[in-house]
């Protein structure tokens, strides 16, 4: 008998495939099962079309066998079969092989993981095996054919006896190396394992002889420690074959999700919200998606893994597809099945990769519009979620130059100082005052500290509404929104608050005292930009306020990320002509200079405690505070 050489293509990937260091053997099950199944599913077609078919639901079934002795792993179904030239054609030949050229292009990159991401067909029963059996009669014939082969050398094709139309193939599994260990394919429960885990929605079932123990007959009103055991066979069916998303929703509760959740570990508690859609089109794809109540305690790490279960057609393609999901909603666990995504690789990739990203967006969508939907109507809920991903999506709207904006902004929440809770940006523009003309923010460690802020007290006086940043990256993300419903954002720390008359009040005072501001301006060097007389403080003596694009709170922030010391926000001094102890500052400016360098100091150092700086000097500061008291 004659070997048969492959088409070359198909050499090479059979190459790649015998000699892979890929670590994911263990598909080429699912591989096979999802043939099997392909299979199947024609012989169900055929009887559609042709009356002479028959399909009866009980015999269509894939059967897996283990015989550790022999080493072999025997996958049979009862499908619609293959003749010898289907023998020939479908396994000698890869017709064109989208993912073969794609890997031979991005040979060069590392961990370019292209066997786990598009599915590798019949060959990666090479992965495991030395020598692989293919017994196959078709629905179309009368005899039965043999194919079979060891690798790159060849196949042979030969007449054998078969009775019922299916295929049969027989995997002779490799003998365990030092670091590969393949006597697990030939164990009952990795065969279990997989099943589950990979081919668990299959639609017919996948049966195998199990071996389960029971209490000897005769013995069952023994006690317990009398009783004798024994082994005994039964056949059983693997998989659960209808997937929960497959189901009505009408069917389905909350329970039923609940427990898939769980099941499937996307998290500890029942997740926030459930979302099952299918969506019939130019791509049709169901998905159930879980917005967990809780961030995985390495959720805001770089450990955290985002990515939905992408299926076809019930067969597991991809554990974490990291392209279904934005980051800023890394958080969301669930599943896409598709009908319309191939398992295969010898599909266009190119077309494979455009639904997916059709989907991507979709999701995408799908997702903030839920989140929209759960702030309208279930407030409590929603929140819950913000406090745990709020962040996340903060972060998405500072990352990426801003360009996910539009997304994300009427998903924030900041505390607000009038209604002491947590408010959109839409509620705050809806409730703003009608000569208001912007957006306040104060940013700080916790509210209660951002609510004694004295850089707050003139907007609190005029009754206006302020958010409280208490993130770090809240004064990051506002800055790339920069407005909000054509309002722009403005800390109140900011130099100009944009109340002209107060500020024409404070310049008049300013210009007034030019040489004592001036004074105290070169006695703190660049430390401060300016020493101006305020007009944002009521009762507070000094306080910092900021010029330019940097913010202090920003300052603390870069600093504590590249400890570097250049970033520095312009700082200017403001002071309290109303305060009493102008009049000390004035009567120093007058009779003692010195003194009024120590005020000066130990001004600029409060109001630098006030906004959690740490002092320059504290050993100086001291001694101030002492030459004080004395
Ligand atoms: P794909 O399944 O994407 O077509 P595979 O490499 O997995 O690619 O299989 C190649 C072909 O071999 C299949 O398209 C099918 O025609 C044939 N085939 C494989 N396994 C079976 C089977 N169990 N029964 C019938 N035909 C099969
Ligand atoms: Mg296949």
């Amino acid at each position: 008998m004659a070997t048969k050489q492959f088409k070359a293509e198909s050499k090479r990937l059979l190459d790649l495939m015998i000699n892979s260091i890929y670590t994911n053997k263990e598909i080429f099950l699912r591989e096979l099962i999802s043939n099997a199944s392909d299979a199947i599913d024609k012989s169900y077609y055929r009887s559609l079309v042709d009356e002479n078919v028959t399909f009866n639901k009980e015999d269509f079934y894939i059967r897996i066998t283990a015989d550790k002795e022999k080493r072999t792993l025997t996958i049979t179904d009862t499908g619609i079969g293959m003749t010898k030239d289907e023998l020939e054609n479908n396994l000698g030949t890869i017709a064109k092989s989208g993912s073969l050229a794609f890997k031979n292009e991005n040979e060069a990159k590392e961990g370019v993981d292209i066997i786990g991401q598009f599915g590798v067909g019949f060959y990666s029963a090479f992965m495991v095996s030395e020598d692989v059996v293919v017994k196959s009669r078709s629905i179309n014939s009368d005899e039965a054919y043999k194919w079979e082969s060891k690798g790159v050398e060849g196949y042979e094709i030969e007449e054998c006896e078969k009775n019922e139309v299916g295929t049969e193939i027989t995997l002779k599994i490799k003998a365990n190396t030092e670091d590969e260990n393949y006597d697990k394919y030939l164990e009952e429960y990795t065969l279990k394992e997989l099943i589950k885990k990979y081919s668990d929605f299959i639609k017919y079932p996948i049966k195998m002889m199990v071996k389960k123990s029971r209490v000897k007959a005769g013995m069952e009103d023994k006690e317990d420690k009398d009783k004798e055991y024994e082994d005994y066979f039964e056949d059983e069916t693997l998989n659960s074959m209808v997937p929960i998303w497959r189901k009505n929703k009408n069917e389905l509760k909350q329970e039923d999700y609940d427990q898939f959740y769980m099941d499937k570990h996307f998290g500890w508690e029942k997740p926030l919200k459930t979302i099952h859609s299918s969506v019939e089109g130019a791509v049709s794809y169901t998905t159930l998606l879980f917005v967990p109540a809780k961030a995985p305690f390495d959720f805001y790490t770089k450990e955290f893994k985002k990515g939905l279960e992408l299926y076809s057609n019930g067969v597991l393609i991809m554990e974490k597809c990291e392209d279904l999901l934005p980051d800023y909603f890394a958080f969301v666990q669930g599943l896409v099945d598709s009908a319309d995504l191939s398992l295969n690789i010898s599909r266009e990739l190119l077309q494979h990769d455009r639904q997916l990203k059709f989907i991507a967006k979709k999701i995408k969508e799908k997702i903030k519009n839920e989140l929209l939907s759960m702030l309208k109507k279930d407030r409590e809920n929603y929140e819950k979620f913000y406090e745990s991903f709020g962040r996340q999506l903060k972060y998405g709207v500072y990352s990426d130059f801003g360009s996910n904006k539009d997304v994300l902004q009427d998903l924030l929440l900041f505390y607000s100082s009038t209604e002491k809770k947590l408010v959109s940006l839409d509620e705050y523009v809806t409730r703003m005052k009608e000569d208001q003309k912007f957006i306040y923010y104060a940013a700080g460690e916790n509210i209660d500290k951002i609510d004694k802020l004295p850089q707050t007290e003139l907007v609190k006086d005029k009754g206006y509404e302020i958010l409280y940043f208490t993130d770090d990256v809240d004064e990051f993300a506002i800055k790339m929104l920069m407005k909000y419903k054509e309002k722009e954002f403005k800390s109140v720390s900011s130099k100009d608050l944009g109340f002209e008359a107060d500020e024409k009040e404070s310049k008049k005072e300013t210009e007034e005292n030019k040489e004592l501001f001036d004074f105290m301006k070169d006695t703190l060097k660049d430390k401060v930009k300016e020493v101006r007389a305020s007009n944002r403080l009521k009762t507070h003596p000094v306080c910092l306020s900021n010029d330019g694009e940097l913010s202090i709170e920003m300052e603390k922030v870069l600093k504590m990320m590249s400890d570097s010391q250049n970033v520095k926000a312009d700082k200017i001094l403001e002071i309290n002509t109303n305060h009493e102890m102008f009049a000390a500052i004035k009567k120093a400016f007058e009779e003692d200079k010195d003194k009024l360098k120590m005020y000066s100091n130990l001004l600029y150092n409060q109001a630098l405690l006030i906004e959690g700086l740490p002092v320059e000097d504290p050993v100086q500061f001291a001694n101030d505070v002492c030459q004080l008291i004395k």
